[in-house]
């Protein structure tokens, strides 16, 4: 049975050294300090948001919510962007997606000031990324490697398989691994078209998942005491031993939270796995406090 690496006791870890770092910063009068940029009323933009400003009430920084009506023009959400470059009380600032339509992702992400783009969603952050020059990691690829590192892995030379090629995850995870000199492989749609995703999984010293897909990786794609990270959160209906929906006391369908992997099975096989929940979510919202912290850092010249 495989060690199921606790992405709770991570995070818990890496939150006591935001706090002695900040507690440190504050001696010098440094408050670390996070925006987010929400504009409509999307629903998981608005769970995101609230669970950052709990974060930042949590290790003591400064909290400020720039929360916008959906008819908001496109240059007045720039403007607001403009307005937090300028902030020196604003260490970083997130942008909470989805925006409305008439809203380019784009003219709002390449307005933040590079230094300030916590989650490394402008094109600049990418690109350091991907010439493996110092940056502020994306938060979710940066979460994969940090679990990795503090189980005690190394990466060099080490097979590792991503499934799943998206701007967020896929991608920059893969360059992080490519940068740790880790043979590095990532899987996508195509591939598994192709029906070539087992070919590739199975020679995963590391597999990391990031498919949205949920019970995608099953026991027989995964090689016997490989490291497994599930980043995948799907909701899914939950079901008797008859395969039968299971009802609430309402006489509602009863969901839960799984990843990519079909972790039941999985665990037996691979030598560590990361839960979902409890896995690479807890540790992923940390990392945007740590980057924070270390924007606040750098723009004070520390
Ligand atoms: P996207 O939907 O943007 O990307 C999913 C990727 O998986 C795409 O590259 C897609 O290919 C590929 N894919 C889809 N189906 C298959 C398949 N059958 N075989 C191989 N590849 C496949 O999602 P994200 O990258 O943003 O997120 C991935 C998952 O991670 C989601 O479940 C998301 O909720 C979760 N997530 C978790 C976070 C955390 O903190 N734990 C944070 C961010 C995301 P194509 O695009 O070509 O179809």
């Amino acid at each position: 049975m495989a060690e199921i690496i606790d992405g709770n006791a991570i995070a818990d870890e890496i939150k006591r050294e935001i706090i002695a770092d900040t507690e440190k910063l504050k001696e010098k009068g440094i408050v670390p300090g996070i925006a987010t940029l929400m504009v409509g009323d999307d629903f998981g933009a608005k769970m995101y948001r609230r669970q950052v400003e709990r974060n930042c009430e949590s290790v003591g920084f400064r909290y400020i919510e720039k929360s916008l009506p959906a008819e908001t023009t496109e240059e007045e959400v720039v403007d607001i962007v403009r307005q937090l470059n300028e902030d020196v009380g604003v260490s970083g600032i997130l942008p909470l997606r989805p925006f409305p339509e008439h809203i380019s992702d784009s003219a709002v992400i390449n307005t933040i000031r590079y230094e300030k783009d916590i989650d490394c969603f402008h094109p600049f952050n990418m690109g350091r990324l991907t010439l493996g020059e110092p940056t502020l990691p994306p938060c979710t690829p940066a979460a994969c490697i940090e679990i990795l590192e503090r189980i005690g892995l190394d990466f060099v030379g080490a097979e590792v398989v991503v499934v799943g090629h998206s701007n967020i995850v896929g991608k920059p995870v893969a360059l992080l691994m490519l940068n740790r000199n880790s043979t590095t492989t990532v899987a996508h749609i195509f591939t598994s078209q192709a029906g070539n995703l087992e070919k590739h999984t199975t020679g995963a010293d590391i597999l990391i998942v990031a498919a949205g897909k949920a019970g995608l990786i099953t026991a027989d794609l995964v090689k016997e005491g490989a490291i497994v990270i599930d980043v995948g959160i799907n909701r899914v209906k939950v079901l008797d031993e008859e395969g039968n929906p299971v009802l609430d006391e309402k006489g509602k369908q009863k969901t839960k939270t799984v990843g990519d992997v079909d972790f039941d099975n999985v665990k037996d096989k691979c030598r560590a796995i990361t839960p979902v929940p409890g896995g690479v979510g807890a540790v992923t919202n940390m990392m945007l406090l740590k980057n924070a912290l270390t924007a606040a850092k750098s723009q004070k010249g520390l």
